[in-house]
């Protein structure tokens, strides 16, 4: 069987052939391109040493050292970076992250067995076809996650491999073959040794996927690991939980958002009720502890724990009301926030409908350019003075309410009109 390549990993392979050393697309790209997925990433190995890499692509790539004492290079083909590595065969693991050393090979066979799932140990190489050894294409077809070797053995070395599988069953919709399942269940507590980028990383990718709610309810006790702030005894995950995460990609559909706003809602919706019964304030000094102690960036965090505690608000109602919320939370918060509670109260038709047409009330106003605060309207607190109002909190007063005229639609945002208008309310 054939599998297509994109042009510079074709050309990157050849090019190795032509030098004399076999090379292979191989690892999440070929089970991504069987699945019909388009890879996160594209990977080589090769029979050829760092140098003698670097002899063959110096007139044709540019050469990025990333990983050298471990034999890999990233090549950059034009655009597109691929990561290529020297066959390899990996040492001893004494710190569950990283082997202490590594041995190159001429054999793909050695360098396949290092890796985590066997779905993720096959390569393909457009001359040589397919090497699979461990039968990674048929656990593929079975829709099974299953450990190269002896799965304790394998979480032991890397403790990282435990949360990349429930990763992959987040993603695939795999079912975990049973071995394999009680060594991560087993092997769990090996994760709080993992750091805490490498674990922030992963869980974003899991929190995100397709199938997330699906392998949360079966893992759930995995994460409580790292993330004891999670609630449910026994490892059960709250179903309020799994059904918010469940929609919250319906609800990014609505709203395409950059990929930290995106996070921070996937974080608020995993964290949201960390407390159990302690209410929403505590809930969110959890979900900042836990994001804290994940180093996770001020911006994402910042923003999760608002939308946590902001959880429980009522919808605003009316314009002025969610003209003063899009004011006070800035708009990306205010849909954020939407977003988040549609996603929570998605089994209360009435809630839904109130934060619909606050959604609906904030696009008109946006729409309209409509002042948002009293320093956006068209007349300040000098005009007021000019017109004989005298400062202070009557003033104050009176810039309010002209404001809430403009977002009623009842005054138009302009210097004549809330003129007019505040003279008006001032003498009536
Ligand atoms: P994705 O790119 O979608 O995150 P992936 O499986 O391709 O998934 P990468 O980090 O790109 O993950 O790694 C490429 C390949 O390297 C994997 O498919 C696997 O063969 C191997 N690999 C990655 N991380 C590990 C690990 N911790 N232990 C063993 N093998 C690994
Ligand atoms: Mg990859």
């Amino acid at each position: 069987m054939e599998m297509p390549l994109p042009p510079p990993v074709a050309q990157a392979l050849k090019l190795l052939e032509e030098g004399g050393y076999a090379a292979y697309a191989v690892g999440g790209c070929v089970r991504d391109r069987l699945l019909h997925r388009e890879p996160n990433d594209w990977d080589i190995a090769t029979e050829a040493l760092p140098g003698q890499m670097m002899a063959v692509f110096s007139d044709t790539a540019r050469i990025i050292p990333t990983g050298l004492p471990h034999g890999t290079l990233t090549l950059l083909m034009g655009d597109m970076p691929i990561e290529a590595t020297t066959f390899r065969i990996d040492g001893r693991y004494t710190d569950c992250r990283r082997p202490d050393s590594v041995a190159f090979t001429r054999d793909i066979a050695w360098d396949l067995a290092r890796r985590d799932y066997t779905v993720n140990a096959m390569a393909y190489s457009p001359c040589r076809g397919f090497a699979d050894p461990l039968g990674g294409w048929e656990d593929l077809k079975n829709r099974r996650l299953r450990c190269v070797g002896e799965p304790q053995e394998r979480f032991r070395e890397d403790a990282l491999r435990i949360l990349r599988g429930v990763r992959f069953c987040a993603q695939l919709g795999f079912a975990v073959e049973g071995r394999t399942e009680e060594a991560i269940f087993a092997c769990s507590p090996l994760l709080q040794r993992v750091s805490a980028e490498r674990l922030a990383a992963e869980t974003e990718r899991l929190i995100g996927a397709p199938q997330a709610a699906e392998a949360l309810r079966r893992f759930w006790r995995v994460l409580q690991v790292f993330l004891p702030e999670l609630p449910g005894a026994g490892g059960k995950a709250p179903e309020c939980t799994l059904s918010a995460i469940r929609r919250l990609p319906g609800e990014l559909e609505r709203r395409p958002l950059a990929q930290r706003q995106k996070m921070a809602l996937f974080w608020a919706a995993l964290l949201a009720h960390t407390s159990g019964d302690g209410g929403a304030v505590s809930g969110a000094q959890h979900a900042d502890a836990a994001l804290r102690r994940l180093h996770m960036d001020n911006e994402t965090r910042e923003t999760a724990v608002f939308l946590i505690e902001s959880l429980s608000r009522p919808a605003p109602w009316g314009a002025p009301a969610v003209g003063r919320q899009l004011a006070e939370m800035g708009k990306e918060r205010f849909f954020l926030l939407l977003s988040l509670q549609s996603a929570f109260f998605s089994g209360e038709p009435d809630r839904l409908r109130e934060l619909r047409e606050a959604e609906g009330q904030a696009l008109a106003l946006l729409e309209k350019k409509t002042p948002l605060c009293v320093r956006e309207l068209a007349l300040d607190g000098q005009a007021l003075s000019a017109l004989g109002i005298p400062a202070g909190p009557q003033m104050g007063r009176l810039l309010r309410e002209l404001l809430a005229r403009v977002l009623d639609g009842e005054c138009e945002n302009s210097r004549e009109a809330l003129q007019t208008q505040a003279l008006r309310l001032w003498k009536g």
